[in-house]
């Protein structure tokens, strides 16, 4: 075996492993496993490993620097991986919010009013139309960006009301913790959360919601994640 044939096969092994244990978690709590769907979060990774991935069938690929993102979806084209699903995970500034605007299936990380309306004005003149999720800070961790969850009730109206952009539902990143049970209530917050603003705003869609990684997908998924981003359970650790 070549190296890139062990990349490949550790890859394939685990992304099977990943898949089984969403398709457990979720018929553990009634859920069809295809109401989930795994993002591969590929950053630092080279595309070696993207292209290993998208081998064993994984078509939705995370990525959290824009720098990083186009030449990986440059390269993944030039390398005829045509039909992935790109997603955008990841903090993005208020001046470049026009680099954000492209062929993405969703960027989970949209964080503050700001940013959705400079996303909303730069998408308009591209013609484009961006779906997104609203990033919430349920844990208030200093360190974590995102509306508060009274901002996001607040000013949702607001979002909801700019063109360019489709607001599809919400995101969090849980504390990371030893025991993913712990992370329970940060996920449940996020889905009564959705639940509030699907009752107060029914035109918007709210159909979606980011949350759970590597360390505590499963409890995500049993509080109602439809969108799971995983990296390291999938890549090993980021180098
Ligand atoms: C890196 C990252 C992940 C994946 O984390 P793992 O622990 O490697 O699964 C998920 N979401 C976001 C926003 C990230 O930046």
């Amino acid at each position: 075996m070549t190296p890139d044939d062990r990349l490949t096969a550790a890859i394939a092994a685990n992304l099977a492993d990943v898949r089984t244990q969403i398709a457990a978690a979720a018929r553990q709590v009634g859920r069809t496993p295809d109401a989930i769907t795994l993002v591969a979060v590929s950053k630092t990774q080279p595309i070696e490993a993207i292209v290993a991935a998208y081998a064993a069938g994984q078509r939705d690929f995370g990525e959290n620097r824009l720098e990083e993102l186009w030449p990986k979806v440059r390269e993944a084209e030039r390398r005829g991986l045509a039909d992935i699903r790109w997603h955008m995970i990841g903090t993005i500034q208020s001046r470049k919010t026009g680099d954000a605007v492209g062929p993405l299936t969703l960027i989970h990380s949209v964080d503050r009013t700001k940013i959705a309306a400079r996303l909303s004005r730069d998408a308009l003149a591209a013609g484009h139309v961006m779906e997104i999720l609203l990033e919430v800070n349920v844990s208030g961790e200093a360190s974590k960006h995102g509306f508060t969850p009274a901002t996001v009730l607040d000013e949702a109206a607001a979002v909801l009301a700019l063109p360019g952009i489709r607001v599809r539902g919400l995101m969090t990143m849980a504390p990371f913790v030893d025991d993913p049970e712990a992370a329970r209530p940060v996920f449940r917050a996020l889905r009564l959360l959705r639940d509030e603003l699907a009752l107060r705003y029914p035109t918007a869609a709210w159909d979606s919601l980011s949350m759970g990684m590597s360390n505590d997908f499963p409890v995500a998924i049993a509080e109602g994640a439809t969108l799971v981003r995983i990296g390291t359970a999938i890549f090993g650790a980021r180098v």
